[in-house]
């Protein structure tokens, strides 16, 4: 299995990633394979009654890192290339996403491998409650509690609450988070996500002595995480020039309206075509001169070929590991760029998802207002302690905010024992 799983590009990302943290760390052996693989690996068979009258089977995984912090959180993923590698690497990042954020959680991740666009609303929901089904007895608000991630919302959230409730025989809004509000869901977290993303910038902002009002930024992706921080951004004075999904790149110099993208989006599916901005290409959208460049859309994006010619004055990884290893050699060697790693650039969905957890537990509820603002309380907190770690070690934030996370599990592990 370990073979396995270092076969693939993006969990041999994240494990690169881990070895040069703990290696900074100096973790001793022991502890250092205990905090790199994860503890269980579920694989499930899903076979679903399709709209034609067929039987298809899909493939479901959760990866859950560790138990060692608390229950294990983390999205559920539909695309057609999930696979147990990927998903084994997103739990990874989870888990240091968590420490550094200080929730009480380990990280997980689960997938399965189909193309939602391809399937139809009743499809969606059987395969969604047949993964519910099975993977009932290994989760619990105590164990696992699953999100929305990419190709997931808080529709699929409803499914998997009802079918858990429904096995447990009582009403558990607490077994998931990212649901819908009438739900027990949270207040704001449909735009924590993105809202923490151009909350961090305009902090990175500051500390370049750059203005917000009027900052440029470039958006790669426009599902949950990249619409609400293109939206967030021009909230807050920015401009955002160009955008990117898998339909096309759009740019205006002047700045893109993000309420009639949002309309088109709507209406289309997807950014091309967007009258009020000419259509570039996606590849070049990335290379084009800003303040701030955000890939919000999936893993390894930002490679040893591109990093040399980006044009941004921030990197704000809203994806989880859009930039590759030697990519990030590269971003270190040029120096001239202010890297938000992702597992702080994406932590207000996560954080704000501990929040409707705690909400649930409590059987009471915040207002957006109060959500918003603990969450900006939070990430400009771990910002600070990020900058200043990094201060302090003559390090990059990469290395800096992996090292916060892995260095409070490495901790944790040691003084619990061997067990967990
Ligand atoms: N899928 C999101 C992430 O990658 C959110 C996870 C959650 O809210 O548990 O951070």
């Amino acid at each position: 299995m370990k073979e396995q799983l270092l076969n693939d590009p993006v969990f041999g990302m994240a494990a690169g990633q881990f070895d040069r943290v703990a290696d900074f760390l100096n973790l001793d052996q022991s502890v250092r394979e205990r905090c790199k693989w994860p503890k269980r690996i579920l694989t499930f068979s899903l076979p679903v009654h399709m709209d034609d009258g067929r039987t298809e089977v899909f493939f479901g995984y959760r990866v859950q890192h560790h138990l060692s912090r608390g229950p294990v959180k983390g999205g559920l993923r539909f695309h057609p290339k999930v696979n147990v590698g990927e998903v084994a690497a997103l739990a990874m990042w989870m888990n240091w996403k968590c420490s550094l954020m200080g929730l009480p959680y380990g990280g997980g991740k689960g997938g399965i491998t189909c193309d939602p666009s391809k399937l139809s609303m009743t499809e969606q929901e059987r395969l969604t409650r047949r993964f519910a089904q099975e993977i009932t007895p290994f989760i619990g608000p105590e164990i696992d509690v699953m999100a929305p991630d990419v190709g997931t919302n808080a529709q699929h959230m409803a499914w998997i609450l009802d079918t858990y409730s429904t096995h447990a025989g009582r009403f558990v809004p607490e077994i998931i988070t990212g649901k819908p509000v009438e739900l027990q869901g949270s207040e704001g977290r449909t735009e924590a996500t993105g809202h923490g993303v151009a909350f961090l910038v305009t902090r990175a902002l500051d500390k370049l002595g750059l203005p917000v009002q009027g900052a440029t930024a470039i958006v790669q992706g426009y599902g949950n995480v990249g619409s609400y921080a293109v939206e967030t951004m021009e909230a807050f004075g920015m401009k955002v020039r160009g955008v990117s999904d898998v339909s096309g790149a759009i740019w205006n110099v002047n700045g893109i309206n993000s309420d009639k993208l949002r309309a088109h989006v709507a209406k289309t599916g997807g950014v091309a075509g967007f009258k009020e901005a000419e259509p570039i290409d996606p590849d070049e959208v990335l290379l084009r001169e800003c303040d701030v460049l955000v890939p919000a859309a999936l893993e390894r994006v930002i490679t040893e070929k591109n990093a040399p010619n980006l044009r941004c004055r921030i990197l704000a990884e809203a994806a989880n590991g859009p930039t590759t290893q030697p990519a990030d050699a590269v971003i270190e060697e040029r120096g001239d760029i202010f890297l938000i790693p992702d597992v702080l650039c994406n932590a207000g969905g996560v954080t704000v998802s501990y929040f409707e957890w705690v909400q649930n537990l409590q059987r009471f509820s915040w207002t957006k207002t109060e959500v918003l603002t603990k969450l900006e309380t939070k990430l400009n907190e771990a910002f600070e302690n990020l900058l200043a770690f990094c201060d302090r070690n003559q390090c990059g934030t990469r290395l800096g905010a992996l090292a916060t996370g892995v260095d409070a599990v490495a901790r944790v592990k040691k003084t619990r024992g061997l067990f967990p």
